[in-house]
């Protein structure tokens, strides 16, 4: 890790604005190393020095990783002039972290979210080459039939003309409405619904509960989410 200004480290921390934690310094209570530092403007190497406050040595950690339960209603999205965004739904404590949605889910999609400030680790995740495994729970319009899952075995032609790669389909339930669960290794734009569309169905409910090794946290309401384990975050590197 580089070293990180002590005003931009502290108020990641949650200490306050920059600004707030510029009179702190000034105010004599934060120490580097045992010493006070008044100007707030300094760079310091949060794995060798100690920063105290008030006395208190802090934890500097540079990532989060949230996992959410994304809601329906809501856009994976930074910011929007008009609509509610994920990033909207976090606590203050996070604002300064600049975290980002890792890939996109509809908006009338819900289900897990990863959100980080790790530009890396998204990447990673994104990338096509990596085909990272994501499931989701579905309910369909229709019988969903063996025919269905030997066709996404083998992948479909999507409205584009794009063929998809071979995906796996577990059918839950068979009714007028059918359950069933299906793991992709790639994301195309509304794949899951287009892949559907390709055999003459239709989604009703989208939910993702996975991706690569990381599961949705099923004790998070929607709109819930929490900061992803160390194991958890060992899990999808
Ligand atoms: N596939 C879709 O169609 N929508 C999503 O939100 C995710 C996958």
């Amino acid at each position: 890790v580089e070293t990180v200004r002590l005003d931009k480290l502290l108020a990641n921390m949650g200490y306050g604005t920059r600004k707030e934690v510029k009179k702190l310094c000034k105010s004599g209570a934060v120490k580097v190393d045992g010493e006070p530092v008044k100007d707030s403007s300094i760079h310091v190497n949060p794995d060798t020095q100690e920063v105290e406050i008030y006395g208190e040595i802090i934890q500097y950690r540079e990532f989060v990783y949230l996992m959410m339960n994304k809601p329906q209603g809501v856009i994976s999205a930074t910011e929007d002039l008009v609509e509610e965004t994920v990033v909207d739904l976090l606590d203050p404590e996070f604002y300064t972290f600049d975290v980002f949605p890792v890939g996109r889910l509809d908006k009338d999609t819900e289900g897990l979210l990863l959100l980080t400030n790790d530009g890396k680790l998204a990447h990673e995740l994104l990338s096509p080459k990596k085909h990272v495994p994501k499931r989701y729970f579905a309910r369909i319009e229709g019988r969903v039939t063996e025919a269905d899952g030997a066709a996404f075995r083998a992948g479909v032609t999507l409205d584009d003309g794009y063929k998809t790669l071979p995906a796996e389909l577990t059918i839950l339930s068979q009714g007028s409405v059918s359950e069933i669960e299906l793991v992709i290794y790639e994301g195309k734009y509304h794949q899951v619904k287009r892949m559907f569309e390709a055999v003459g169905k239709k989604v009703v409910y989208l939910k993702r509960i996975a991706m690569g090794a990381l599961q949705l946290d099923e004790a998070l309401e929607p709109g819930e989410y929490r900061e992803l384990t160390e194991a958890e975050v060992e899990l999808l590197r």
